[in-house]
């Protein structure tokens, strides 16, 4: 984005012409890849003119002022419509913007359109959204991943910069490995939540997708940071822009967890993982075997506890006040009949599990119990990050899947194998892409470490970035 902002500064180019270019991309790719619900054009054509001005005054409001970015549409965008990808809001247009669009909106970007997911951000490949699936740019017949699959396949395919995610159990980083693009699930807490339809509360974080570690690291500069208006936002620190320097990985101890690289991980994937991580000991940091022996209780812990949270968050969309409704004669009526219309299949299966795990008999032996294991997997992760600086993990078993393969549900939660404890943990997690299979689909590296240390995750990464980039320049 240096180069892009570079030009602007020096008015190479302007934000009109830089936002019709992407304008232009969107109208000759989309039709295929569906990564945007709604493009918003005009409203971005008028924003970077609003941009071009301020910097023929001399005001940019950041280096980064007139380059646009896609929106994921379970955030607020006020007066664009914000569908979730869902019936029930095909024509919610909301009143207030999110606080991360406002962010972004404070730094000058203008908002290219809002892109496809898995319907409320539920599940791992685009394909339970309303508005039809998403596909890979790397192979038409491929999902995107999801549940941020269309921010991801809309960086990958150019139509955008970068891009706005959430992630609550892997859907920034499933997507970016399987589109072979950057994404960042932030330290919970470090990114406000306000005005994000929630999934999942305990679990859900926003963060940047990019086609590059530093941009996405740019990005997150302009996300991160305290909002009283999301009452988990921590007070930390700012986030600043690291050093870029190969040497900062020199004696880092970079944990490799055994259990992530066991049966089930696809030879391919953990043959480029591999590769990558030697590209780290050549730079100089201490690889180091270890066990992160909670991971096996992930998924069923993860499932449990964001089942019954989305439930309950849910409940809000009951025809009254948000959404479509379906007139009957009395109000229970309604509620059912706009719902039943509304959600679709996946939504209804998590209310209704949700709904069991929490239900007075059930309680205690699921929903008590996912809690009971959760403080045992974070005790698990902050006694692997105390012997080691970094964990780097691949961030999926496998490539892009193909559209329609997935028919269990079951098989669709197994896609968050590896990523859900980061959730669980709330510890920072990066997607890298480190190659690609012999089909040519790109492959995830996944870094994680201590709460709030998004810098070393940043760095790491970036130095294996280098690393590959002289690699393919060779
Ligand atoms: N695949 C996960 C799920 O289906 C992740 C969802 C997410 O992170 N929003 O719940």
């Amino acid at each position: 984005m240096r180069k892009t902002a570079a030009l602007l500064e020096k008015r190479q180019i302007s934000s009109e012409e830089l936002v019709k270019q992407y304008l232009t991309r969107i109208e000759e790719a989309d039709p295929q890849i569906n990564a945007f619900i709604t493009c918003s054009g005009e409203e971005a054509l008028a924003q970077a003119r609003d941009a071009d001005r301020r910097r023929a005054r001399g005001e940019a409001l950041s280096p980064w002022d007139g380059i646009p970015i896609a929106v994921k549409d379970n955030i607020s965008t006020m007066g664009l419509r914000t569908t979730c990808a869902s019936k029930f809001l095909a024509e919610y247009v909301p009143v207030f913007d999110a606080a991360v669009v406002e962010n972004v909106r404070k730094a000058g970007l203008p908002i290219l359109g809002k892109t496809n997911l898995d319907e409320f951000a539920m599940g791992s490949s685009s394909e339970y959204s309303a508005f039809g699936v998403t596909k890979n740019p790397h192979d038409l017949e491929r999902v995107a991943g999801g549940s941020s699959g269309g921010s991801a396949a809309a960086v990958a395919a150019g139509e955008a910069p970068w891009a706005l995610g959430t992630d609550t159990g892997g859907s920034i980083r499933q997507p970016a490995a399987f589109c072979g693009v950057v994404g960042l699930k932030p330290t919970y807490g470090r990114v406000s939540r306000y005005g994000v339809v929630a999934l999942a509360p305990s679990l859900d974080q926003v963060g940047p997708l990019a086609t590059c570690v530093e941009d996405a690291a740019i990005l997150f500069s302009l996300l991160a940071g305290p909002d009283r208006r999301d009452a988990i936002s921590s007070q930390s620190r700012p986030f600043s822009l690291p050093e870029w320097d190969l040497d900062s990985v020199r004696g880092l101890r970079v944990g490799v967890p055994k259990e992530f690289f066991g049966s089930g991980l696809n030879p391919e994937v953990e043959q480029a993982v591999n590769a990558c991580l030697g590209e780290l000991e050549r730079l100089g940091a201490q690889l180091q075997s270890i066990s992160l022996y909670t991971n096996e209780y992930a998924i069923e812990t993860y499932l449990t506890i964001v089942t019954a949270e989305a439930s309950s968050c849910l409940a809000r969309f009951d025809g009254v006040r948000y959404g479509r409704r379906v007139e009957a004669a009395d109000s229970n009526t309604m509620f059912a009949k706009s719902r039943a219309a509304g959600f679709g299949p996946e939504v209804k299966r998590r209310i209704m599990l949700g709904t069991y795990v929490l239900s007075a008999k059930q309680y205690k032996l699921f929903y008590e119990q996912a809690q009971r294991v959760r403080a045992l997997i974070q005790q698990d992760v902050a006694q692997a990050l105390k012997q080691v600086d970094l964990i780097v993990t691949p961030t999926t078993p496998n490539t892009a899947f193909k559209i329609g393969e997935k028919r269990n549900p079951l098989e669709m939660y197994l896609s968050d194998l590896y990523t859900a404890l980061a959730n669980l943990s709330g510890i920072p997690a990066l997607s890298l892409p480190c190659g690609r299979d012999s089909r040519g689909l790109p492959i995830g590296i996944q870094f994680m470490g201590r709460h709030f240390e998004e810098e070393l995750l940043f760095q790491a990464a970036y130095a294996v970035e280098q690393t590959q980039r002289r690699g393919e320049d060779a």
